[in-house]
Order: C-alpha cells, then sequence, then structure tokens
C-alpha cells in the first residue's frame, strides 16, 4: 500500500478523473490525497475515499510538499496545466522541487501515471 498525492490544473481535471475512475481498482488498494478541488471531482467519479486537503490556490500544493519532506508520501500524480497561468505558480514549483528533491515517484500525464500505479 502506497500513499499518492493527486493533483490537477483545472483545463486537467477531466483527465485525471477519468484516469482514476479506470484505474479505481488499483487506487483502491492504496492510501490516496488530493488537493480539495481535484480531490471532490475524484471522489465523486470513482466513490474512491480519499483525503481532501486545501484547494491548490490556498495551499494544497503546499501540504502536499510537506508531507514529501516529512516522508509521508510515497507518490505523486500531478497533472499540469502548461498553457495557462496559475495565480500560485509558486506553491507548483516548490512541489515539483520538492518531489524532485526527494527522488519521489512522480507522474505528470496519464502515461506516467499508468507506469507509476504499475510500479507501486
Ligand atoms: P485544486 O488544486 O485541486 O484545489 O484545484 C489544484 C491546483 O491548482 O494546484
Amino acid at each position: 500500500m502506497a500513499r499518492i498525492g493527486l493533483v490537477a490544473h483545472d483545463d486537467k481535471k477531466d483527465e485525471l478523473a477519468a484516469w482514476a475512475l479506470a484505474n479505481r481498482e488499483a487506487l483502491s488498494r492504496h492510501t490516496i490525497f488530493a488537493t480539495g478541488t481535484t480531490g471532490g471531482r475524484v471522489m465523486a467519479e470513482t466513490g474512491l475515499a480519499l483525503t481532501r486537503l486545501k484547494s491548490g490556490p490556498l495551499g494544497g500544493d503546499a501540504q502536499l510538499g510537506a508531507m514529501i519532506v516529512e516522508g509521508q508520501l510515497d507518490a505523486l500524480v500531478f497533472f499540469i496545466d502548461p498553457l495557462t497561468a496559475q495565480p500560485h505558480d509558486v506553491d507548483i514549483k516548490a512541489l515539483i522541487r520538492l518531489a524532485t528533491l526527494y527522488d519521489t515517484l512522480f507522474a505528470i500525464n496519464r502515461p506516467t501515471a499508468d507506469a507509476v500505479l504499475a510500479a507501486i
């Protein structure tokens, strides 16, 4: 059982929710954490139990970053929208930096999310 963080920017939420639904069975064997809005979408569409953190712009990305630092997260699935400016860009960069620094399993799209799920 792994601890997995889920985050998707607004234009990527459909994609993450579809991925979570397609992998509902596998995800149900893990402990899921998600930023607020992403977590709400995933819960509504998959029925998976998960812990909802703050919404990303209100500190949810920072919470996931802190979890990585504390050794409380094994993998991160973060679907980033590369075409839209985000108000919390610094938090996003910090999360990516910490995931890199701590050698966290880190998926940025469906193919890598599938690979991460297969690896844990
Ligand atoms: P959200 O946060 O799931 O609350 O929308 C994601 C983000 O924008 O970082």
